[in-house]
């Protein structure tokens, strides 16, 4: 099965590398930061905010890159992995951060990058599992202990609210009722930004999907245009009547084949039907076309797919073998000629034979004509030793 998604996976995994990279960088240069002010420790930095999401991230992504290696694994598979890995990445900053309510709107990356993979469950998927990666904040956050930032303004706030009410002028609330506002409050900020974010991740999902609708459409019109061009090139490389290679075709192929030519054996047969000109007079155009078609389809099934069979001329015809000495493409010919010699026409009670030429294109120098030309004189030299034969390949 062709797996079109290698570079894909490829470009994934260095980007979430990348980013397992700067989110390290970022995690201690923001410690570097709030160290000196806040006199936040190491110990209580370090091991939650750093050391364990650096841990799990690596752990993933290792994995990951195991996973995308392997060949036995299903490409389908891997991608739905690249999906997941990075849903517990952003899942894994989160809940790290959760006192940072922006990083939220990481989980909106996954879902568009799904993109890439051109896979619309995928996208699905993807989407659910970051509206669950942002719905489990709220209790993770709720189990987490630490103080944050939300906590401490709400802390803040409530004390100078405090303040407030029990001067002279007001008074009628006490602390503890303000302490329970704050709390309330911040919960309410929490739950407030995991909707924004769960919003804004279905917003992304629904960007992915007009993305890959969009894609679709290119995919059909490229699609399209290859059938189209297929056509046109059969129109232009194909004769019309037999279906064989036409005189274009042959000459084009021919001066590939030549150009190309490496250690690979290389020959060419030409063929002429013999005395054609007597089977048209006497049996009419339409009995001759018939010979033709007959003759066509005896070399196709003789010659196979992997040899250039083409008819060059009205009754002239070709065969290049791009890969076979020309003792084997003789006997190959010798057997089409038996074959086709053995034909009965209803219309025609003696036999239709043709004249054949094989040469193998030679290992010095030698340009198509030349390589033509000398194939072309074989084939006169079996008319001329009395057709009915193929000369040359001995
Ligand atoms: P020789 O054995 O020397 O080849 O003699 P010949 O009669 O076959 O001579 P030549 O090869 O010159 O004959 C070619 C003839 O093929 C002349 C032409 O009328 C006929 N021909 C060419 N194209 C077609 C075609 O598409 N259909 C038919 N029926 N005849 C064709
Ligand atoms: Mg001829
Ligand atoms: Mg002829």
């Amino acid at each position: 099965m062709e797996d079109k998604f290698v570079s894909a996976r490829k470009q994934y995994l260095l980007a979430l590398s990348f980013c397992v990279l700067i989110v390290a960088l970022t995690e201690l240069g923001l410690y570097a930061y709030v160290k000196s002010p806040n006199g936040v420790e190491w110990s209580e930095f370090g091991l939650h905010g750093f050391l364990i999401p650096l841990a799990i991230n690596l752990t993933v992504l290792i994995a990951l890159v195991i996973l995308v290696n392997s060949p036995n694994v299903h490409p389908m598979v891997k991608n739905y992995a690249c999906s997941v890995a990075f849903v517990i990445m952003c899942v894994v900053l989160v809940t790290s951060h959760y006192e940072f309510p922006a990083l939220l709107a990481v989980f909106t990356v996954p879902v568009i990058w799904c993109v890439v993979f051109e896979d619309k469950l995928l996208c699905s998927v993807t989407h659910i599992l970051c509206q669950i990666g942002i719905l489990q904040l709220t209790v993770t956050s709720s189990i987490m202990t630490k103080d944050t930032t939300i906590e401490i303004e709400a802390n803040e706030l409530a004390r100078q609210l405090s303040n407030y009410y029990q001067s002279p002028r007001k008074g009628s609330i006490s602390a503890e009722e303000l302490l329970k506002i704050s709390e309330n409050a911040k919960v309410n900020v929490l739950w407030l930004n995991i909707i924004l974010a769960i919003i804004l991740v279905a917003i992304s999902r629904l960007f992915a999907y007009l993305m890959l609708v969009q894609l679709k459409k290119k995919d059909t019109i490229l699609q399209t245009h290859e059938k189209d061009n297929m056509a046109l090139e059969k129109q232009l490389l194909r004769d019309q009547m037999t279906g064989l290679y036409n005189h274009t075709a042959f000459y084009e192929f021919l001066d590939r084949c030549v150009k190309m030519k490496g250690d690979e054996p290389l020959t060419l047969a030409v063929v002429d039907i013999d005395d054609f000109k007597k089977v048209n007079d006497t049996y009419g155009h339409d009995n001759g076309d018939e010979v033709i078609l007959t003759l066509a389809k005896v070399l196709q099934d003789h010659c196979g797919s992997e040899n250039y069979v083409c008819r060059y001329g009205g009754e002239e015809f070709a065969v290049i073998f791009p890969n076979s000495r020309e003792r084997e493409a003789r006997q190959i010919m010798e057997n089409t000629l038996e074959e086709f010699r053995n034909i009965h026409y209803d219309w025609h009670s003696g036999m239709i034979s043709f004249s054949c030429g094989v040469f193998q294109c030679s290992p010095y120098r030698m340009n198509a004509e030349e390589f033509f030309s000398i194939t072309d004189k074989l084939l006169y030299k079996a008319k001329h030793n009395g057709k009915n034969q193929v000369c040359g390949g001995q």
